[in-house]
């Protein structure tokens, strides 16, 4: 078997993390995530009523994060096109037990056919949550995207947004020099449209994940912290606080490995398994597509490749509820990272 950092030579290959996570387990196969699923009775892992449709719409993205588990940059191609966007309108007309529409990429803001998705999912329901996962730089990254605010508030999108801390140095070490300051700068213009103020309707939540080898702190605490920080320093509100946990896959992956600190993390992930956060996973609720319209049990398993476990429905084209309602989700070591403390998902913690 070739060392950790040998294997390091097929990051981001799904198969190279695959590997790492299934052979290098810390608790070994006696001791994996499908066995700490069993003693509670929640294998195999059964989706509930399907709520949440998340959607990548490309992994471009105007910024490279450290911790990025989508391993995007600039200089990715990988773009939904509109006819992959038609065949997402279909199911979401199609199905009432969804109430939300989740965009992510990459930066979706970067796909040319953004904003005549959003108005297309728009018209379909009032009533329907859209979220878009903005990284914030992207309004002031071009002035073509500096009325965004303007065209997330005519829309009713919800806004969530990564700020690894309140302070300009943690944040430019995870997600890049001068990312602080431009973020500042764009929530003051989110601020200024409604967003984040008491009563305006307008959403606006943060999104904190550890900056190293460690679980995020409890998100009510954090949440608290933000607020009074981020208003007494820059004036800026907003409305809640989602803490994550990194997951170990892709580029955090990568780092874990690179440091040295990949056992204890996965030790401490495993040691901190909660049953309850296990029960409430988001993949139970949710359908992540991928760019080019192939479906997965969520974000994290697309990003190995791990398309979700259904023969008859697989993909957009051949979309098929009940078959999907009937599968099970795909699962591997990774998951320790939704279960660990109070639970993580992309809707910060779940227990
Ligand atoms: S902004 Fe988001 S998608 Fe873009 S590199 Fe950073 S973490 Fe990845
Ligand atoms: S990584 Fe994905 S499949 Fe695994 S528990 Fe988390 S949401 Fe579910």
């Amino acid at each position: 078997m070739k060392s950790l950092k040998a294997q390091l030579h097929g990051l981001a290959d799904p198969e190279a993390e695959l590997e790492i996570l299934s052979e290098r387990h810390p608790g070994g196969e006696a001791n994996n995530f499908r066995t700490h699923l069993e003693r509670i009775g929640l294998y195999p892992l059964r989706p509930t009523s399907l709520e949440v449709f998340q959607i990548n719409l490309g992994k471009m993205c105007n910024q490279v994060c450290k911790h990025c588990h989508v391993d995007a940059g600039p200089d990715r191609k990988e773009i939904m096109d509109r006819k992959t966007m038609h065949l997402c309108l279909e199911v979401i007309r199609s199905l009432d037990s969804i109430n939300c529409v989740d965009l992510t990429g990459g930066a979706p803001e970067m796909n040319p056919d953004f904003r005549w998705f959003v108005e297309e999912v728009r018209a379909i329901r009032p009533e329907l949550k859209i979220i878009v996962r903005c990284n914030l730089t992207i309004i002031l990254a071009n002035p073509r995207f500096n009325d965004l605010p303007e065209f997330f508030k005519k829309n009713r999108v919800e806004v969530v947004s990564s700020l690894p801390y309140f302070t300009a140095m943690k944040t430019d070490s995870q997600r890049g020099d001068g990312v602080f300051d431009k973020s500042i700068q764009a929530l003051r213009l989110l601020n200024q449209v409604g967003y984040g103020r008491a009563d305006s309707g307008l959403v606006l939540n943060l999104v904190y994940n550890p900056s190293g080898a460690f679980l995020p702190g409890p998100q009510s605490e954090l949440e608290a912290e933000f607020k009074k920080k981020l208003w007494e320093r820059f004036g800026v509100e907003f409305n809640a606080l989602f803490t994550i946990t990194n997951i170990p896959i892709s580029r955090f992956l990568e780092y874990l490995i690179r440091s040295d600190n990949y056992e204890n993390y996965m030790e401490k992930l495993l040691t901190s398994f909660n049953p309850a956060a296990a029960a409430g996973v988001m993949c139970r609720n949710t359908i992540s597509i991928g760019w080019d319209g192939y479906l997965y049990d969520c974000d994290f398993n697309q990003m190995l490749d791990l398309k979700v476990a259904s023969a008859d429905s697989t993909h957009l084209s051949d979309w098929n509820a009940k078959a999907l309602a009937d599968r099970s989700v795909v699962i591997n070591n990774h998951c320790f990272g939704c279960t660990a403390g109070a639970g993580s998902s992309c809707g910060g913690a779940t227990a």
